[in-house]
């Protein structure tokens, strides 16, 4: 699933190439992946002006003009790219949309369709998905507010997957994040100390911040902008690396589960202090 530094190397690749540009034909072969005004996407985006580019959370977020937004949610599988007109349109290719005076496209692409796009134009809305909402980014987080993010009394891992709770975290940087500061994903988030929030937090900038460089981590369906893999997952040192000796100390990576998700840690660089919340 695309997590912020995925959706962080898309939206810059977009904003580079679509910014000043205008949108041309529309072609959408699904009509339950579109959501918010209910107008056809056909009749409300051509000729809208593409002002910039932008992520919130782990969303797209196109910003046109006549004042419209279209926010692309990527959900488990999806793909947004920009593609050569002539290029084959891959299977489960639901919405294409022309750029004027260019010879690409772009196209999302989503088959588990837990994604979608949203058009929010101020006109008629509330068809089909509202987009939630979401916490805080963690990028410009001080100190203080995350202490104040974290100060509840639920495991780590969970509260930091929660997108109500801080925005852009998923299953891969929450691991990574937690192994880099060598705290146990079950540790229940209020009984952080400074010194654990310090580093915690810490980690979490510094993995994203990486992963961005490094155009976000592909294991299946994500792609960059330009349809090129990230190459982050080359970096990690516990996500998906069960079996395999910690880069730090040279434990075998465990293979747990937390919150329903597949958990990779090191047992004895991120040791468990105190039990989560029954
Ligand atoms: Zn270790």
């Amino acid at each position: 699933m695309p997590e912020l530094p995925e959706v962080e190397t898309i939206v810059r690749q977009l904003d580079a190439e679509l910014s000043g540009k205008r949108l041309g034909q529309v072609r959408l072969s699904r009509k339950d992946i579109v959501h918010g005004d209910p107008r056809p996407l056909s009749r409300l985006l051509p000729d809208r002006r593409i002002e910039g580019v932008h992520r919130r959370a782990k969303r797209v977020i196109i910003d046109l003009r006549p004042r419209a937004q279209l926010v692309f949610h990527l959900g488990m599988s999806g793909r947004l790219t920009l593609c050569a007109l002539d290029a084959s349109v891959e299977k489960h290719t639901h919405l294409r949309i022309a750029i004027r005076n260019a010879d690409r496209e772009l196209r999302f692409r989503d088959p588990r369709r837990f994604g979608g796009v949203w058009c929010l134009t101020g006109g008629p809305k509330h068809k089909g998905r509202k987009l939630g909402e979401v916490g805080p980014e963690p990028l410009p987080l001080t100190l203080r507010q995350f202490k104040a993010v974290v100060a509840r009394p639920r495991q780590l891992k969970a509260l930091l997957l929660d997108q109500r709770v801080i925005a852009g975290l998923g299953n891969i940087y929450c691991d990574e994040a937690l192994h880099a500061a060598g705290v146990h994903p079950l540790t229940r988030a209020d009984s952080l100390d400074e010194a654990q929030a310090r580093r915690l937090l810490r980690a979490i900038k510094a993995t994203l911040r990486k992963a961005i460089r490094s155009g976000g981590s592909t294991f299946a369906d994500y792609r960059r902008a330009d349809g090129r893999a990230g190459s982050y997952q080359k970096h990690h040192r516990a996500y998906h690396r069960d079996g395999q000796p910690c880069r730090t100390c040279g434990t075998t990576i465990q293979r747990i589960n937390v919150a329903g998700r597949s958990t990779f840690i090191c047992p004895r660089c991120q040791q468990e202090v105190s039990k989560p919340p029954s």
